[in-house]
């Protein structure tokens, strides 16, 4: 059994195993601070809601409350039941893009008209915001796998409406190139200082609290946009202006 210390500087064979294992240690140190962080954020996010959801339910079973009050701890117990569910629906998407062998099941679809049909879905959200959604797509048949893709859109075009504010614009554009597709999303909205930049892929990052929150979000959009991106062998870039809006560009090779 080895018992003497490994000399790290050493240029021979030991010398490189020493340095190996010292690599693998610092990874697993970090890989454990990583996953330790994350459980930390994961509870946080959940007991807040549930805080929330408990005295709320507390006060309910007052007889004497005033019907107004009643309703509006329900809306409550109501908002907060919706936003861990969408936590939890985020979590497990991620568990699922964290698999060791590649969770992608590929298939041809036609990505303009998944496009289409996302922004549609959020059309109450920029109705009632009044912000004008412009698109223009480039028909892509693609292969990928749709349904992640889908949370692609889904978190860039929702992000783009909720941080614009009322009037604002939005653009969605999909280009087609020979070798890969481009999908921009714009908009004029409240913009993310450099500062942030770096950091908004990161899970449970959300730019400055006082700024956002207001806005219903848990911070796990971004990651899993990227995520996905990533799997695909594609990469995924933002350009923002502190209070002038945002564009983030996909590029996604075709098979
Ligand atoms: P969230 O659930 O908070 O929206 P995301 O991971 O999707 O989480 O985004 C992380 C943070 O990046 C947001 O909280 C917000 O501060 C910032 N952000 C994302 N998209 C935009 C955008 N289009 N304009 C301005 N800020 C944005």
């Amino acid at each position: 059994r080895f018992t003497g210390t490994l000399e790290i500087n050493r240029k021979d064979e030991i010398g490189q195993l020493a340095q190996s294992f010292q690599k693998m240690t610092e990874r697993l140190s970090e890989n454990d601070r990583i996953r330790k962080e994350f459980i930390s954020d994961v509870s946080h996010d959940f007991q807040s809601p549930l805080l929330n959801i408990k005295g709320y339910a507390d006060l309910l079973k007052n007889d004497d409350l005033p019907m107004l009050d009643r309703k509006n701890y329900a809306t409550v117990i109501q908002s907060e039941t919706e936003r861990l569910s969408s936590l939890t629906k985020q979590l497990l998407l991620l568990t699922s893009l964290d698999q060791l062998s590649s969770p992608l099941h590929l298939k041809s679809f036609r990505m303009d008209t998944q496009i289409k049909e996302t922004v549609r879905k959020y059309r109450w959200l920029s109705e009632e915001k009044q912000i004008s959604i412009s698109v223009e797509l480039d028909e892509v048949e693609f292969t990928g796998d749709p349904s992640f893709l889908e949370k692609v859109w889904e978190n860039l075009i929702s992000n783009a409406l909720k941080y614009t504010s009322p009037k604002g614009k939005v653009d969605i554009v999909l280009t087609d190139y020979e070798d890969r597709v481009r999908i921009e999303v714009r908009d004029d909205g409240i913009g993310i200082a450099s500062e942030h930049l770096s950091r908004i892929f990161d899970r449970f990052y959300r730019v400055d609290e006082s700024r956002t929150w207001e806005i219903e979000g848990t911070g796990l959009g971004l990651s899993i946009v990227q995520e996905v991106v990533e799997l695909h062998g594609g990469d995924i870039h933002v350009d923002s202006n502190d209070g002038v809006g945002t564009t983030f560009t996909v590029i996604l090779p075709k098979l």
